[in-house]
């Protein structure tokens, strides 16, 4: 096939408020009684009425809490999954997920291993799901990320982290609801919101770029620019208009791929543990060389929010370590075809992102 076929999220409520509404959507979805609906939240909603009053559980439904101190491992994945389907008697009615990309990823990557025999592991790659998902919805509580938009879900395996993309991938359903993000802490709204600039830096600049991407990615860019450098926007503007940044950031990147800080996070990720949005903002204050209008925004924006970040978190790292943060780097040939060009092997050295991590 010359063009990609991609699916998108089939249905989307938008509006300040719009979680009231989960009830009502999903109880059109329920298969019956023995068939629950499982809702994935993050661990900071526990004992939050305000929120967790809007989930009634019926029948067998049923509220897992995830802790999101680390990002989620494939045998999470297989865990989850393996419970569901020793409690039940039935596929679950449906999978929800509340909360950033973490929990949005978890229920993502639950859904597909419902109806896909196996271990998780073995469907991170491309287009490797055979079996289309159990009913899923995101509910993003955090902006940013775009994985409320995206054909993937990204898991950390034995052998490297890598999405498992496929058409089955995207959400069946997504709320977007800004006010549910309203008590996210200032630095990882912060960190989350830039990964949605780099996502609009790395398409805009990308090799793969075309009308598609672009037109999502000037968006996405624009509305954070607004957000993170205007001074007239209200807090609950600034709310709505991230959440459609991250919506577009998402788009923008379907059709085209990220690019250099995200292959140099993917080694920090892997190696050290470091979150996504903050391993990015990490990377990406470096990249001079690569995105020089994009790192002088980003600095703008840093100073201007009196963000600091955290500084020589590879100082101690043994020559045998940085070897593993560039090979997992170095793997990610789509993202250097994006930002390089189809002759990037030419000009990416290991000396060259030996430099870069050094300096982080
Ligand atoms: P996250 O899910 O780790 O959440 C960050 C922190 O914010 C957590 O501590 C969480 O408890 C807190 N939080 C979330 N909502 C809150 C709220 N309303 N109030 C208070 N605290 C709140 O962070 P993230 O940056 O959204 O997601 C990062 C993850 O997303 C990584 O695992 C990354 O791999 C993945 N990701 C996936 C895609 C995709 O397309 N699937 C794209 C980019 C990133
Ligand atoms: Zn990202």
């Amino acid at each position: 096939m010359k063009y990609r076929n991609y699916p998108m999220v089939s249905r989307v409520v938008f509006g300040r408020g719009s979680f009231d509404q989960l009830d009502e959507i999903l109880a059109a979805k329920r298969k019956g009684r023995n068939a629950p609906f499982i809702f994935y939240v993050d661990e900071v909603f526990k004992g939050n009425h305000w929120l967790t009053s809007r989930i009634t559980l019926s029948y067998k439904d049923k509220i897992l809490y995830i802790p999101t101190k680390e990002e989620p491992k494939t045998s999470q994945i297989d865990k989850y999954v393996e419970d569901i389907i020793l409690e039940f008697s039935e596929l679950p009615s449906g999978i929800i997920g509340i909360g950033g990309g973490i929990v949005m990823d978890i229920a993502k990557a639950v859904s597909l291993m419902l109806t896909n025999k196996g271990e998780s592991k073995d469907y991170q790659g491309w287009d490797l799901i055979k079996y289309p998902a159990v009913y899923h919805v995101g509910i993003p509580t955090i902006s940013g990320t775009g994985a409320e938009v995206s054909r993937t879900t990204i898991l950390t395996g034995p052998e490297r982290k890598l999405g498992i993309n496929s058409d089955y991938t995207p959400f069946d359903q997504v709320i977007l609801d800004p006010e549910l993000t309203k008590d996210v802490p200032k630095n990882q709204w912060f960190y989350t919101g830039m990964d949605c600039f780099v996502h609009c830096v790395e398409s805009l600049t990308g090799t793969y770029l075309n009308a598609f991407s672009q037109s999502y990615g000037e968006k996405a860019f624009q509305l954070c620019k607004e957000v993170f450098l205007g001074n007239d926007l209200s807090k609950e503007e600034s709310q709505d208009k991230l959440m459609m940044a991250s919506w577009h950031g998402g788009m923008s990147i379907a059709y085209s791929q990220v690019g250099v800080a995200h292959a140099l996070s993917y080694g920090l990720s892997y190696l050290l543990g470091v979150k996504h949005g903050i391993g990015n903002c990490i990377v990406f204050n470096h990249l001079e060389d690569y995105y020089p209008e994009g790192v002088a925004l980003f600095k703008e924006m840093k100073q201007e929010h009196q963000i600091q970040l955290p500084q020589g978190i590879c100082q101690d790292l043994s020559d045998e370590q940085f070897n593993i943060m560039i090979d997992v780097a170095l793997s990610l040939d789509p993202l250097w075809e994006n930002a390089i060009g189809k002759n990037w092997k030419t000009i990416i050295t290991r000396s060259k992102l030996l430099d870069l991590y050094k300096k982080m």
